[in-house]
């Protein structure tokens, strides 16, 4: 495929409002992709070089594009910024300054030249090949590579409105489940498309899972008492839930990489468990644990803000001598060639318990066996005397189920218990001007939605206008100026009408007093005073949010509460 072809689709992408279009154009364009071209168009669908767990970003400011895009068209930097100011997107910019035919290049090769501006170590090297690539590229082309580099496509295209795409493409929706199910267990769409388009459906059938490539994480349910833990699970093991930082871990030989619970490579970060994983004699691996600072002297845990700190890429060691760690293994993935999610529980935890024992920093977590109401509420009371954030319960036979959320793990949280005091994480997908006060920083509001995984699509669950500090609400509407759309994204939902659309990318954490039945929001509920916690929660991504069905239950639990009390 050439390039071109590309840019016109995503010019035609950008242009479509409804969600059955997007899946069926996605498809157009897969079909039209040779086996080795796949992948490449999939990373770039979604304005990337490689699944985000590789860690290959760009690295390139604005400015610096900027100035690439001066070089690459010869004229001024003072007249690129003059026409950035007035167009306010650097694409537009690079298609109104070049005025070249284009070499004509295919997928390929801008693909290609693309990875290598990611892969140059220094910044220059990095600005003369982006340069070279745009004095070969049409003024189209030229416009969809720059919004690439800066990491604006905005076309907010997700895995799954991808995988329905794929399948389309195949002719077969069945196929769907099964892509799916390749996907959830290497995290690699384009990996996944160029094994289907090279070696046919078969070899998705007997897709395994390999070390080094992160697997979608099993995802608990909620209950709102220990009761229902039992009618739901009959005999089941009860964990201690740690508030910490959920790690996946691979190891496969004397290298180790460590996935956070939104699959980022976050191996850096964790220098200590790193060397504490080296000890563990085997040699292939995939385990997962919450790792969580504790206090050496007393034993306690620190609260997950403490946990966190660690994020800060510097003075990672230094802060592992500070605030040491424990990690809690609780599942096992693969283990010397053998795929462990699907063995039932209780034989993945007893291996589990082999694999980690005797080691310094990695111990198994807090688990016991029940099978009465009254054994949960006790392992529960005990937890939350403890300071704890609650328990987990997990059914005993059931297998590893990546990437889904369902009644095989179950959480209880002690915020159950009397109001709907559970954060929820919300999608922004427009703005506010507001009123007042707000005028002035032109933004009061902002439209924000649940994700509804069964249609891939976001729906208005609440309008949020509390909470955040008026910085952050100067650098909100900055954020979101740079993906403001000129109508409702395809994926969105909404009877309501933002002053200003956004494509749905940044998730925020909401509290609110109550969810309430709503005949406007989209997602059926609305949110009584939603306010802010935090700023945009960097760490999830829009399909990380809450989904609609985890609306349904926190509902009934709330009604379930209230009419108990
Ligand atoms: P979720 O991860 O379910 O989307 P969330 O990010 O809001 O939701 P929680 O609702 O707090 O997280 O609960 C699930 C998380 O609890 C897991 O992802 C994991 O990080 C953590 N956890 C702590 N202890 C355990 C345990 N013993 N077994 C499994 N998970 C645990």
């Amino acid at each position: 495929m050439k390039f071109s072809q590309l840019a016109d689709y995503f010019e035609r992408l950008e242009r479509i409002t409804s969600r059955i279009e997007l899946s069926e154009v996605l498809a157009e364009v897969l079909k039209n992709c040779l086996p080795e071209e796949v992948d490449k168009v999939i990373y770039l669908l979604m304005g990337e070089i490689a699944p985000p767990y590789r860690g290959l970003e760009f690295g390139l400011s604005e400015k610096l594009t900027a100035e690439a895009t001066s070089k690459a068209y010869g004229v001024k930097i003072s007249q690129v910024n003059d026409l950035y100011k007035k167009l306010g997107d650097l694409g537009e910019v690079a298609l109104h300054l070049n005025q070249r035919e284009g070499k004509g290049l295919d997928v390929v090769q801008v693909y290609q030249e693309l990875y290598q501006v990611a892969s140059a170590k220094g910044t220059w090297e990095k600005v003369m090949r982006l340069v070279n690539l745009l004095r070969g590229l049409s003024g189209k082309e030229s416009k969809y590579v720059v919004r690439i580099v800066i990491g604006r496509l905005r076309l907010g295209i997700g895995e799954a409105t991808l995988i329905e795409a794929l399948a389309l493409a195949f002719g077969r929706r069945s196929l769907k489940e099964l892509i799916e199910r390749a996907y959830n267990l290497c995290s690699d769409l384009g990996l996944v498309a160029s094994t289907l388009f090279k070696e046919g459906v078969q070899s998705l059938e007997s897709f395994k899972i390999q070390v080094g490539y992160p697997i979608r994480p099993a995802l608990a349910e909620r209950v709102s008492s220990p009761s229902e833990i039992i009618s739901r699970l009959g005999r089941c093991a009860l964990e201690v839930k740690y508030d910490g930082f959920r790690l996946q871990i691979h190891k496969k030989g004397k290298e180790v990489e460590i996935y956070s619970r939104n699959l980022e490579r976050m191996t850096q970060m964790f220098p200590d468990v790193v060397s504490a994983v080296l000890e563990l004699p085997f040699e292939e691996l995939i385990f997962e644990g919450e790792a969580i600072a504790y206090n050496e002297s007393t034993g306690e845990f620190y609260p997950f803000q403490i946990t966190i700190q660690r994020k800060r890429k510097y003075d990672v060691h230094k802060y592992s001598e500070e605030y040491p760690l424990k990690l809690f293994a609780f599942d096992l993935l693969y283990l010397e060639g053998e795929d462990y999610t699907v063995k039932p529980f209780v034989e993945r935890r007893k291996r589990l318990e082999g694999v980690v024992i005797g080691n310094s920093l990695i111990e198994p977590s807090e688990m016991i066996i029940a099978e009465e109401v009254k054994q949960v509420e006790e392992f529960f009371e005990k937890a939350i005397e403890r300071g704890l954030e609650g328990i987990m319960a997990k059914r005993l036979d059931a297998p590893y189920t990546a990437g889904s959320r369902n009644f095989n793990w179950i959480k209880l949280k002690r915020s159950y218990k009397g109001q709907l005091s559970d954060s929820l994480d919300l999608v922004i997908v427009g703005y506010f001007y507001g009123r007042g006060n707000r005028a002035k920083l032109g933004i009061g509001a902002v439209l924000a939605a649940v994700y509804d995984r069964d249609s891939d699509t976001f729906k208005t669950v609440a309008k949020v206008g509390s909470g955040f500090t008026e910085e952050e609400w100067i650098k909100l509407k900055h954020m979101l100026d740079e993906i403001k759309l000129e109508r409702k994204h395809p994926r969105v939902e909404s009877t309501i009408e933002p002053d200003v659309w956004t494509e749905p990318r940044y998730v925020i954490t909401v509290l609110a007093d109550e969810i309430t039945i709503s005949p406007i929001h989209t997602a059926g509920y609305a949110l009584r005073f939603p306010r802010a916690v935090g700023f945009i929660r960097a760490d999830k991504n829009p399909e990380d949010a809450t989904d609609l069905s985890e609306i349904l239950r926190l509902y009934e639990i709330q009604r379930k509460v209230t009419v108990g009390e």
